[in-house]
């Protein structure tokens, strides 16, 4: 149960809201019980001093004679709700109320302990059912020589008051539990509407797999938390659903790459050995499977090399060497096929050029484009290669006046397997590979490479990298 997050919401969030809905009626019933016993206090105050008033006057009226002031007082001062006493030193001279019997002055003056002005009040446990709220006011009447003895009580009994409290308290008992039990409910409702799209998504994410990869997560609101959430996951989704689809279609171009040398290998060694041939045909046929065989290894070698920058295994191993003799080496090293193919191969360069890079990949990358640009252009054609540096980076461009690409190849001529001519191609020994790897190259080393062409005319690599 506590593992779904629905219930755990729905825990924290009646926790908290019900601690605070406690804390809050807490606050408010004492907030209410101070204001009414304050207002209490006020009013039975006033009344303790509008007897003392009075008290005094009938003093003066009896001449001192306290018993009988109070008596009167008594009698006119018939307040309702309010119990009154007087008292000379300890003793009790006149009350309306049996209680104040069993209340002796010295108890009265010791419990006082909130002054209201000139009156100290209190609360008596012993005065009625709930006990009631006092006033104790010292008064002096100037005709007696025991002035300072006289005291006037103001009781008022809590019965009303607690009754308040208890209608209070009801409701906090329950009104809490059911306010609660409401916002647990309707919290676990919202936390269970604002979770279904999750469920919508984990049900969905659950069905997806290799071979449905183009499926989506259903979002509502791309704007929100969830919506954004499932946006992201879709973008992976399709990251991986094309990354799976290259996959699959490099494993495809791949076997079928494989296949045709294999079988050209296999039928001239089952032609070869079908009956018995002349020591020269043997050599002939030994000839083509050991081209086929070179072709294979040379396939399969960077088939390797892809393979292993996309998994991230080839990592550039940067040394400091001079550019411009590793550009007039791939020349020399190219120049003799020029020469086979009639074709005349000039190359410029920068002097001592340092550059910082994978030399081993670039001399790779050299070769690959000046192979393609021999290949591709006819005899009599020539092919030029330029060292040019600039202030941040060096460019090399390879140009060759051979057949040129056609415009709606160019974008795809850096593309695994991908070749305009596919039987020209094969049988000048290409795979498709080479620019790919070309590309890779240059981007492994944070550069650029541009393409310019024209049919008949003949084509220009610019590879751009960074100093
Ligand atoms: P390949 O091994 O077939 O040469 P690449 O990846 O090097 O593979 O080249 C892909 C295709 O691009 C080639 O098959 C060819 O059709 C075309 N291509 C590459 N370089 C040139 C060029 N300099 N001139 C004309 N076509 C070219």
């Amino acid at each position: 149960m506590f593992n779904s997050v629905r219930v755990r919401l729905t825990l924290w969030y009646t926790l908290v809201f019900g601690m605070l809905l406690i804390g809050f009626s807490l606050f408010i019933y004492i907030v209410l019980s101070n204001h009414r016993h304050a207002k209490l206090d006020h009013s039975i105050s006033n009344a303790a001093r509008t007897t003392a008033n009075f008290f005094q006057s009938k003093m003066e009226e009896n001449a001192g004679d306290a018993e009988r002031a109070a008596g009167e007082a008594l009698k006119a001062l018939q307040l309702p709700d309010l119990h009154l006493a007087f008292y000379k030193g300890e003793r009790l001279i006149a009350s309306d109320h049996p209680e104040w019997r069993g209340l002796a002055i010295s108890k009265l003056v010791s419990m006082a302990s909130r002054p209201e002005g000139d009156t100290f009040c209190n609360t008596v446990d012993r005065f009625g059912k709930e006990g009631a709220r006092l006033a104790l006011l010292p008064v002096k009447a100037a005709s007696d020589d025991d002035s300072d003895a006289y005291y006037i009580a103001v009781a008022e009994p809590l019965d009303d008051f607690a009754g308040q409290l208890e209608a209070i308290r009801q409701v906090f008992y329950f009104g809490l539990p059911a306010t609660l039990l409401a916002s647990a409910v309707g919290g676990f409702l919202l936390a269970r509407k604002s979770l279904a799209p999750v469920v919508a998504m984990s049900n969905q994410a659950e069905r997806i797999s290799a071979n449905n990869l183009h499926e989506r997560l259903p979002g509502s609101n791309e704007r929100d938390e969830l919506g954004r959430l499932a946006t992201v996951f879709n973008e992976l989704l399709s990251r991986l659903d094309h990354s799976f689809e290259n996959m699959r279609a490099f494993i495809a171009d791949a076997s079928h790459e494989l296949r045709t040398p294999l079988s050209i290998i296999r039928g001239e060694a089952d032609v070869a050995l079908s009956q018995d041939r002349k020591a020269c045909e043997y050599r002939e046929a030994l000839g083509i499977i050991q081209d086929e065989a070179r072709q294979l290894s040379r396939l399969v070698d960077d088939m390797l090399e892809l393979a292993r920058a996309d998994a991230g295994q080839r990592c550039l191993r940067a040394e400091e060497f001079y550019l411009n003799d590793l550009v007039e080496e791939s020349c020399r090293a190219a120049q003799v096929l020029a020469t086979q193919n009639g074709i005349s191969l000039s190359v410029m360069t920068h002097s001592d050029l340092i550059f910082r890079g994978d030399e081993g990949l670039l001399r790779r990358m050299m070769l690959n484009l000046l192979d393609n640009a021999i290949k591709f252009t006819p005899s009599g054609g020539s092919v030029s290669v330029n060292l040019i540096r600039e202030e941040t980076r060096v460019k090399i461009v390879v140009s060759d006046t051979g057949i040129g690409i056609p415009a709606e190849s160019t974008a795809r001529i850096f593309e695994r397997f991908y070749r305009i001519n596919k039987a020209r191609s094969r049988a000048d020994g290409g795979s498709g590979l080479g620019l790919a790897i070309v590309r890779w190259a240059v981007e492994a080393h944070n550069g650029s490479i541009n393409l310019t062409s024209q049919i008949g005319q003949g084509s220009t690599f610019t590879v751009t990298l960074p100093l």
